[in-house]
């Protein structure tokens, strides 16, 4: 059985002030049965891992590069990353795919370069609203999935996102039966691939998850969890997510 978890994706939002809500978060889950992850901005990765210390919360980045070091202006590698205190990374979250123009193979890099230095990593995929139009979902999620997800992935270094880019930040949210499709689709891929290993990768949902919607969500067979945005901002939202896993 995938352990559950909750994951918060901060995006390009957060200050040295939005840590009070990473102590709001701690007083509220003291010793969660679920795992929490907060993956902020990378400038404030040493200084909420250094507040969480050994607490119940993991921290981790938003992106790696592939490469350990190197000439690359701007790029953080999974190796600093795991320095600074996280211990999980996201990569290929559709913002990447759309705003730096990463494509599979590097996403699938990118997994390879945190899976050697230790980190956890959750890969995401999801159609875009006209490729659901077009009927097309589960081949770009297959495709996305074979693409981007390592060879050597282990259930409990490799987590999966289904992230429909429509439902990102939209309010819009899929049907539990669209859930349900995509995520037992994913699961079959995993467990082709993987074997027992894959029957034990997390498999969780993103876009517009909420405290009103989650426990709908998490009712849905293959959902082990969420990454979810904006109200992970706000640790009574984000809270009261968790409280529903
Ligand atoms: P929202 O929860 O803000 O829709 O964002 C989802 C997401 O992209 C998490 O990675």
């Amino acid at each position: 059985m995938p352990r559950k978890l909750a994951a918060g994706n901060w995006k390009m939002h957060g200050d040295g002030a939005a840590l009070a809500e990473i102590d709001a978060l701690m007083a509220a889950h003291p010793s969660p049965g679920v795992g929490i992850l907060v993956c902020p901005p990378a400038t404030l990765i040493h200084r909420m891992a250094t507040r969480i210390g050994g607490g119940p919360i993991a921290v981790g980045g938003q992106t790696c590069h592939p490469a350990a070091q190197g000439a690359h202006t701007g790029d953080i590698s999974a190796a600093m990353l795991a320095e600074a205190g996280a211990s999980h990374v996201i990569v290929g979250h559709s913002e990447r795919r759309a705003d730096h123009g990463e494509t599979d193979a590097q996403v699938r890099a990118q997994a390879e370069a945190a899976l050697a230095a230790g980190l956890s990593v959750i890969v995401c995929v999801g159609e875009t609203e006209a490729e659901r139009d077009a009927d097309v979902t589960l081949e770009v999620v297959g495709g996305q999935l074979a693409g981007s997800v390592p060879d050597d992935a282990r259930g409990a270094t490799v987590t999966i996102a289904y992230e429909p880019v429509w439902a990102i930040g939209t309010g819009r949210v899929p049907t539990p039966a669209q859930i349900a499709e995509v995520h037992t689709a994913i699961r079959a891929h995993l467990a082709d691939r993987f074997g027992l290993a894959g029957a034990d990768m997390a498999i969780l949902y993103g876009g517009s998850v909420k405290p009103g919607n989650a426990a709908e969500i998490f009712a849905v067979p293959n959902v082990d969890g969420a990454l979810v945005g904006g109200a992970s901002l706000k640790a009574a939202d984000f809270s009261a997510i968790i409280a529903a896993l």
